[in-house]
């Protein structure tokens, strides 16, 4: 058992440095290479991410494998071969013709590997298998670079993709980290909580990732951290906001333009409200309620009450009142 872990940490460290060398060093790695290039990133970036490039072709790691004495079906259990579905006991190389992303552990021992097909394609990302090593609500991309910084500042950047949280680090922002799938699970959320209490989630600005901000406050706020959200304007992820503006404002954003998970919630409420009509406004105000009624924190609770029934000037009184009508019917 943990002779089998230990030969498919081997295996892991050594595609990532195949995959690595061929990027780096072959002709067959110059377009992802002048990809990667024109994506913005910078040589050392893609050294100190090992970042690497599997070719088009189905049987490139399976043969610099098979050389070095690895049976397929170990390798097949270790995410890196496929097994084919019509050939009973012939594999392939699970990655083909994508940029090579290696997931690190939380000691920076490479796990598995997500990929990115070159230019357009579907599916835009193949991320390794759930294996023995490799189980992706219970790691975090780029966590074991992050963790001082994240401990020093006590405060977690949390991204959505590889090439946000490499970009960040290219332009200076260390304490950034990705789930590896949307949604935040709570083992994740439990990892980052032992390290910094506050976390901010950067998300991209497209429906999914508003989705996501909501789903995974929740999970942070059960694992009894501090959930903050940021919004990047136009619909960015942080990868193009921080090519389009830098690191400057990327910070001020961090932090002027970080509000809590209430107030995200009230604010994609109200982009989702009619407020020009009478019943949308009242429809609105019962909702916000409730949201409102989940926070935990009196003090805030009031201070949104306060501001609603200011701008739609209702009494602080009736909004208390419908409150109270919230908080007792979902006894
Ligand atoms: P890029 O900038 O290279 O286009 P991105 O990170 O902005 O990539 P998104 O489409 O925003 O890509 O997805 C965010 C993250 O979600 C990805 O980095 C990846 O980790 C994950 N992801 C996206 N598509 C898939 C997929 N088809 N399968 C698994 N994971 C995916
Ligand atoms: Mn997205
Ligand atoms: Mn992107
Ligand atoms: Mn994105």
């Amino acid at each position: 058992e943990a002779i089998r872990r230990r030969e498919m940490l081997r295996c892991h460290d050594l595609a990532a440095k195949f995959y690595h060398h061929i990027l780096l060093n072959t002709e067959a790695g110059v377009p992802a290479l002048q990809y990667l290039q024109r994506r913005g990133l910078t040589l050392p970036t893609i050294e100190e991410f090992q970042l690497g490039f599997a070719p088009d072709r189905w049987d490139l790691l399976l043969t610099f494998f098979k050389k070095r004495g690895f049976e397929e079906e170990f390798l097949e259990r270790a995410g890196l071969l496929s097994a084919s579905q019509n050939q009973p006991g012939r594999y392939f190389d699970r990655f083909r013709g994508r940029v090579m992303f290696p997931i690190q552990d939380g000691q920076g021992r490479v796990i598995g590997f997500g990929g990115r097909i070159l230019g357009k394609g579907e599916p835009k990302y193949l991320n390794s298998p759930e294996t023995e090593l490799f189980q992706k609500g219970r790691h975090l991309y780029n966590l074991h670079r992050a963790r001082p910084f994240i401990r020093q500042q006590g405060r977690t950047i949390l991204l959505e993709g590889y090439m946000d949280v490499i970009m960040a680090h290219q332009y200076g922002i260390r304490n950034v980290v990705a789930a590896l799938g949307t949604a935040l699970t709570l083992e994740q959320a439990k990892i980052l909580k032992r390290n910094g209490n506050e976390i901010v989630m950067m998300y991209d600005g497209d429906r999914a990732g508003q989705n996501a901000s909501v789903r995974s406050s929740e999970v942070i706020t059960e694992a009894g951290g501090v959930p903050r959200v940021t919004v990047l304007p136009d619909g960015l992820d942080p990868d193009e906001f921080l090519r389009k503006f830098g690191t400057e404002s990327f910070e001020r954003i961090v932090e002027e333009g970080t509000i809590s998970s209430t107030a995200f919630k009230l604010k994609m409420l109200r982009s989702n409200s009619q407020l020009s009509t009478q019943e949308g406004v009242i429809a609105f105000l019962s909702e916000a309620v409730r949201i409102i009624a989940e926070a935990k924190s009196p003090v805030e609770r009031e201070t949104y009450l306060r501001e609603l029934a200011g701008e739609f000037n209702v009494s602080l009184e009736s909004l208390k009142e419908e409150m109270k009508m919230v908080i007792s019917n979902q006894k």
